[in-house]
C-alpha cells in the first residue's frame, strides 16, 4: 500500500525552528506472514507427495518442515507416547532410509508438517467400540535415519548406543532449522521471532562508524564489502549488545558474523552467502589449508557434507565456484567442487541441473 501524503506543511515548519532534513533508516524486523506460516506453527496434515525434498531436508511450499505421523493407534502406543516421547512416532526432517522404506512399501499414511520447534506435539488415537476419541500432546523424538542422512553435526561417526541417545535427547529443533535456514525461502516463524534484540537507541550510528573505521573490510575473512556494504555488520565480541566500546565492536561479513559463538540464530540468505564467496575468491581470499578453513568459508547447511568428505579424507574441494557458460555468464553455483574432476556438490536442483 502506497500512501501519499502532503508534508510540505510540516517541513516549512521544521525549517522555521532551524532544523534540517536527516536521512534515517528504519530498522526492519518485520517479517512477512502469510497464512501458511501460521498454519505450520500449529500444523496440519498433508498427502506424503505433497513434501518435498529437493535440498534432502522435508519442505512444504519453500519453508523447511518436519513431519510426523499423529496417530497413534496401535495397542498402547497412544498412553506409552503420553507418558514418554520416546516410545512415539519419530519425527523426520530429512529424505532418510525409513521414509524410502515406507515409500517402497507403499504406506504412505498422511503426515503433519510443521515448523513449530519446542518438540512438543499433538498425538491423537482414533475412536473404537470401547473408547473416545484421544487427543493429546507430548515431546517426539527425531528420526535417527533423518540425522545419519544428512550427517547432522558429524551424527554418522556417533557410535550407536548411549552417545546417540543423549544426542538425541538434547537435540535442539532451532539450532536444526537455523542450521538450515538459508536453503529455503521463508523463515520459520519461531526464529524470526527471535530477531528483535536490545540494541541501543544509536546503535545505527554507532554501527556505521564501526564499519568506516575497517573500510567496509570484514575483520575474519578480510573480504572488501565497499560495494556491497549490506553484507557487512558489526558485531559485539563479548555479546553484550549494550556495550558499545571501541574495543568491543569489529567489523564482519554476514557469513563470518552468523559463524560466531552464540550467533546460531541468524538469518543469513543463501544468495548472500554466495555472493560473499563470490568476492573472496575475486579478491584471492579463499585460500584454504586445511579442513577448518573449508568449514570457515561454507554456508553452515553443508557442514555435514563436508564432515563426511573429510572423514574419506577426499582432496580439499573448492568452496563456492561458478560455473559460467560460453558467453561467460554466470549460470549456476556449486557448494563445493573439484574442477579438475569437475565433480560438485549443489544445494538444490536447480543449480544441479544448470551445472
Ligand atoms: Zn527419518
Ligand atoms: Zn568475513
Ligand atoms: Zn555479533
Amino acid at each position: 500500500m502506497k500512501l501519499y501524503v502532503d508534508f510540505s506543511n510540516l517541513e516549512a515548519a521544521v525549517s522555521k525552528m532551524g532544523s534540517s532534513r536527516v536521512e534515517f533508516v528504519i530498522k526492519q524486523n518485520y517479517v512477512p506472514r502469510d497464512p501458511i506460516d501460521i498454519q505450520l506453527g500449529d500444523g496440519f496434515e498433508v498427502d506424503f507427495a505433497d513434501i518435498q525434498f529437493e535440498t534432502g531436508l522435508a519442505s512444504y511450499e519453500g519453508r523447511q518442515v518436519l513431519l510426523y505421523i499423529k496417530d497413534h493407534h496401535y495397542g498402547n502406543k497412544y498412553e506409552q507416547a503420553i507418558e514418554n516421547g520416546k516410545s512415539g512416532n519419530r519425527y523426520h526432517v530429512a529424505d532418510c532410509s525409513k521414509l524410502e522404506e515406507m515409500r517402497k512399501k507403499g504406506r504412505l499414511e498422511r503426515y503433519v508438517v510443521t515448523n513449530k520447534l519446542d518438540g512438543i506435539f499433538k498425538i491423537s488415537r482414533g475412536a473404537n467400540e470401547y473408547r473416545e476419541a484421544q487427543e493429546g500432546e507430548t515431546k517426539l523424538q527425531i528420526c535417527q535415519f533423518c540425522l545419519d542422512a544428512i550427517n547432522y553435526q558429524g551424527f554418522k561417526n556417533i557410535s550407536r548406543g548411549p552417545k546417540r541417545q543423549s544426542f538425541v535427547a538434547t537435540f535442539d529443533l532451532t539450532d536444526f532449522f537455523d542450521t538450515y535456514s538459508s536453503f529455503f525461502k521463508f523463515m520459520p516463524s519461531g526464529i524470526a521471532d527471535n530477531q528483535t534484540e536490545s540494541y541501543s537507541d544509536d546503535w545505527q550510528q554507532v554501527s556505521n562508524k564501526v564499519k568506516e573505521k575497517y573500510l567496509y573490510v570484514c575483520q575474519q575473512c578480510g573480504v572488501d564489502l565497499k560495494s556491497n556494504k549490506r553484507l557487512l555488520q558489526t558485531h559485539h565480541k563479548n555479546g553484550v549488545k549494550a556495550d558499545n566500546t571501541d574495543l568491543n565492536l569489529t567489523a564482519l561479513c554476514a557469513d563470518c558474523h552468523r559463524k560466531q559463538p552464540l550467533h546460531t540464530h541468524m538469518f543469513v540468505p543463501h544468495k548472500d552467502t554466495q555472493l560473499i564467496n563470490h568476492l573472496r575468491q575475486e579478491q584471492g581470499l579463499n585460500s584454504k589449508e586445511n579442513w577448518r578453513d573449508i568449514y570457515q568459508l561454507a554456508d553452515p547447511g553443508i557442514f555435514g557434507v563436508i564432515d563426511m568428505l573429510e572423514s574419506y579424507q577426499l582432496p580439499m574441494p573448492e568452496v563456492g565456484l561458478e560455473i559460467v557458460n560460453a558467453l561467460h555468464e554466470v549460470v549456476s553455483e556449486l557448494e563445493l567442487a573439484w574442477p579438475i574432476k569437475k565433480v560438485g556438490v549443489a544445494v538444490d536442483k536447480e543449480s544441479r541441473a544448470k551445472s
